[in-house]
């Protein structure tokens, strides 16, 4: 890891601003999923340890540049307390008007956490005003947020320009797995890519065609690729403007000798719902009126076996609307063939991180990325802008 770290950095006498990636889901004013909270706690814990006071900066949902109790951090804290097993220190005052009350209180208090950063409209516009006020909490700035680092935010940028910057645990985490993956992966190295749209993967699929063996299409996308192939689909999903694309990767794919599987058969339904006419149908049987809502068990097998001796498996992207249950099968055989690799498994993207979660799969992978658009930006390769900011070693 080329980035510096909390172990890297004297922390004694240290205020530390933390920035977290505390978007969790809420419901009836409770945390109703408690992964990213559990997520930040060997950070917390080793900081607790050393520093002086820690300061907890994170966002949740999408508030609109204003306080919305909707979206306030309070249930978090109330979780994180009794995660931690340490009081904390929720602060609602405002930092642009209260700094100074803000930051003394800081000062008596082990751990802090502020209300939603969110809430100020400097947040998402990288408002230098607002990364100055953070910056007064800490004299150091420490980034555990991977899930917001492909945002380029007061809290995760403006501030690290301020403050001497380094990654917590979680972050070198997700950029140790996914950099060794894309750089240095053990082979055969089978990508798995699914999900709704070609236009949301193409990057991710281009950018990997160069490093895998393998590419396992599934989910919407693998629609378009079939009219690329000249293939029926039926009423299934299809991106007419991303034919000539899906064509042109899967040229590009046969030169590099990278092998693409796509679906052999179907579950297809008359409506995009259960309760349609649903049957299985195979290669080139797509019925006109019908859609493909997920893959077929002859397909699920021949994934399995191309599954079965990869050493590395990066997955982003469910192979069927497996919200619900007669389509989810795919992604289910397909989570379970992951778990059997003897090798690292990797998982990325929002809906194929809770799909694992829903068949009980995620802790037989190696890494759960925490972050969704945060880990496709990085399997396309892109920079991430709050891992830019962090110093190098
Ligand atoms: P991730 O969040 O893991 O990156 P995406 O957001 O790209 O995944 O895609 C997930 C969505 O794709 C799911 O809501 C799922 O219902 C949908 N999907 C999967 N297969 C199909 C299909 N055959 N037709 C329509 N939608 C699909
Ligand atoms: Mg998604």
């Amino acid at each position: 890891m080329t980035k510096r770290t909390i172990e890297d950095v004297d922390l004694r006498g240290k205020r530390v601003l933390v920035r977290v990636d505390l978007n969790t889901p809420i419901e009836n004013g409770a945390v109703a999923d408690d992964t990213r909270i559990r997520a930040i706690l060997p950070t917390l814990r080793y900081l607790i340890a050393r520093a002086k006071s820690i300061i907890l900066v994170s966002h949740l949902g999408r508030p609109k540049d204003a306080p919305d109790p909707q979206y306030s951090l309070k249930p978090v804290a109330e979780c994180l307390s009794e995660l931690a097993r340490t009081p904390i220190n929720f602060r609602t005052d405002s930092l642009t008007d209260n700094i100074e009350a803000v930051k003394k209180s800081c000062e008596k208090f082990k751990v802090t956490l502020l209300e939603n950063i969110r809430f100020y409209p400097g947040e998402t516009k990288n408002d230098p005003a607002l990364a100055a006020k953070l910056a007064q909490l800490g004299d150091i700035f420490v980034n555990d947020a991977f899930g917001a680092a492909h945002r380029a935010h007061a809290s995760t940028v403006g501030v690290a320009q301020k403050l001497p910057t380094v990654a917590g645990f979680l972050m070198k985490k997700e950029i140790e797995f996914l950099s060794r993956a894309l750089e240095n992966p053990d082979r055969p190295f089978v990508a798995v890519l699914g999900g709704a749209k070609v236009s949301d993967k193409i990057g991710v699929i281009q950018n990997l065609i160069p490093k895998v063996d393998t590419i396992i299409i599934g989910g919407g996308m693998a629609y378009t690729f079939m009219v690329a192939q000249g293939k029926p689909i039926g009423k299934s999903l299809l991106e007419t403007d991303k034919i000539d694309l899906s064509r042109q990767t899967l040229e590009q794919a046969k030169k590099k000798g990278v092998k693409v599987l796509l679906p052999i058969d179907h579950v297809v339904s008359s409506e995009f719902s259960e309760k349609g006419d649903v049957k299985i149908v195979g290669e080139n049987a797509i019925p006109e009126g019908y859609m493909a809502l997920d893959i077929g068990p002859k397909t699920a097998d021949l994934y399995a076996k191309a599954l079965a001796d990869a050493k590395t498996v990066v997955w982003n992207g469910p192979m069927g609307v497996f919200e619900m249950e007669k389509f989810a099968e795919g992604t289910h055989k397909i989570a379970q063939a992951m778990a059997k690799v003897k090798g690292v498994t990797i998982v990325g993207g929002g809906d194929s991180v809770s799909a694992l979660e829903r068949f009980k799969l995620a802790d037989k992978m190696t890494h759960v990325s925490t972050g969704g658009g945060a880990s496709l930006e990085f399997l396309e390769g892109k920079k991430l802008p709050g891992i830019e900011a962090i110093a190098n070693k």
